[in-house]
């Protein structure tokens, strides 16, 4: 049984079909990378499944339920999570009041509380930093970490909201090889404990071939091959498109 039920999906901005039409599925417990040249229609792809963008056809179901119409609180609700392209944290905060800050998010209340909640969920917020290797860190100013651990703990902000799914745009972008790895074997790790599906773009094919267990290829908004890395790497129709041989 899929997650996730794409099918038909498709937008336009102007005369440019952006997304063309694309049909795929995600089950849980499942890392799916979604890869093409640039404008090849992923962000577009993305935007659509979070509510940020309204889609001009076909259908996304989550679980059944159809997310198209839906406003992007209630597909976040719905248990559909995202981390950002730039990680983004409240830098005047410290690691584990963002974190708070996000279950406080996670259970309805306003942010406007905030003051009045800083003890909320403290404990809960450290086990969510314990599971990305950043609770040492819990009571440091976020603008004072490396990248690396930003993105450590953008990761518990996404997670603490339990979501079903979790959309990731070019997480490891502007990472040295040895962070990017770090980051999607943390994200390989919760995909695998919280039984979460993540869909990611990627430009690194070594972090797409290591890391996911299945890929689909876009190109002008269309899906032009999916599969397991290793089966799409000698698909012609991706040499062609994606390599440029
Ligand atoms: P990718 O993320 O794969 O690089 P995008 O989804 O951002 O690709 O873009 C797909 C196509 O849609 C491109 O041709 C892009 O120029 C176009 N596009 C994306 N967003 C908009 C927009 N808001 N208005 C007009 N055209 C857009
Ligand atoms: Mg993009």
């Amino acid at each position: 049984m899929s997650l996730l039920k794409v099918s038909g999906l498709g937008k336009s901005f102007g005369g440019v079909k952006a997304v063309d039409e694309i049909s795929f599925d995600l089950a849980a417990g499942e890392l799916l990378a979604l890869i093409g040249p640039n404008g090849a229609g992923k962000s577009t792809t993305f935007n659509m499944v979070n509510g940020q963008l309204r889609a001009d056809r076909g259908s996304i179901k989550l679980d059944g339920h159809e997310l198209i119409g839906l406003p992007p609180r209630s597909i976040w609700k719905l248990g559909v999570g995202r981390t950002f392209q730039i990680a983004e944290t409240f830098g005047s905060l410290t690691v584990v009041e963002n974190v708070q800050m996000a279950l406080l998010s996670a259970d309805g209340k306003l942010l406007a509380t905030w003051r009045k909640a800083a003890g909320h969920k403290r404990d809960e917020a450290v086990e969510l930093l314990d599971k990305v290797g950043m609770a040492q860190q819990a009571d440091r100013p976020c603008a004072d970490l490396a990248y690396g651990d930003v993105k450590r703990v953008e990761l518990a902000i996404a997670i603490a909201n339990n979501p079903k799914l979790l959309l990731m745009d070019e997480p490891t972008a502007g990472m040295a090889p040895k962070e990017r790895n770090e980051l999607m074997a943390l994200t390989k790790k919760l995909v695998v404990e919280r039984s979460m599906a993540v869909l990611f773009t990627e430009h690194s094919m070594d972090v797409v071939f290591a890391y996911a267990d299945r890929m689909i290829v876009l190109a002008r908004g269309r899906l032009i091959a999916e599969g397991k890395p290793l089966e799409i790497r000698d698909h012609p129709k991706v040499q062609e498109v994606y390599f440029g041989s």
